[in-house]
């Protein structure tokens, strides 16, 4: 390896710290169990997760609308849940709502479970990462074509991995 190469390769290495820290990936994920699921104590959880994360993911809390970096971003990649880097959506799904969270038409195949939420007297179907059970946001019927459905979700339980290349 000439020297030029190792200053690429330190450049490279460099770089993709930098871009890391900018999606708070601040733990490795999880190894799921031998049932495949992500299962942690609730004092794991917090020490892996941001408050912000901890507050939606396993509080079942709800992001101020508009909040996510999330909402603009219209790069081919997959979202990722934030609690087990499960893959859980496509660029492909992503619509642009208007609701300040954002919003998918589907989900990937067996990403995401569901239960039904009673907390604001209408029922609500709430959704969760299949991997963690990290509550991630609601699915609603008035989303667009194919589907019909909006999976409308938290930012900050996302993690953003843009397509290489
Ligand atoms: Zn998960």
């Amino acid at each position: 390896m000439t020297r030029r190469h190792w200053m690429n390769l330190l450049a490279t290495l460099g770089l993709g710290s930098a871009a890391a820290s900018v999606t708070h990936a601040a733990a490795p994920a999880p190894a799921p169990g031998p049932n495949g699921k992500v299962e942690l104590p609730d004092a794991e959880w917090r020490k892996r997760l941001t408050p912000a994360q901890y507050d939606v993911l396993r509080g079942h809390g709800t992001e101020r609308p508009g909040s996510s970096p999330l909402n603009a971003e219209k790069r081919p990649g997959l979202y990722h849940c934030a609690g087990c880097d499960l893959p859980l959506f496509s660029h492909e799904t992503k619509f642009e709502s208007g609701t300040g969270w954002p919003s998918f038409y589907a989900a990937l195949p067996g990403a995401l479970g569901t239960s039904r939420d009673f907390k604001l007297i209408l029922p609500r179907t709430e959704y969760h990462c299949a991997r963690c059970g990290g509550h991630h946001g609601h699915v609603f019927d008035d989303g667009p074509r194919p589907t019909g459905k909006r999976y409308c979700n938290n930012g900050v339980a996302l993690r953003f991995a843009p397509q290489p290349g």
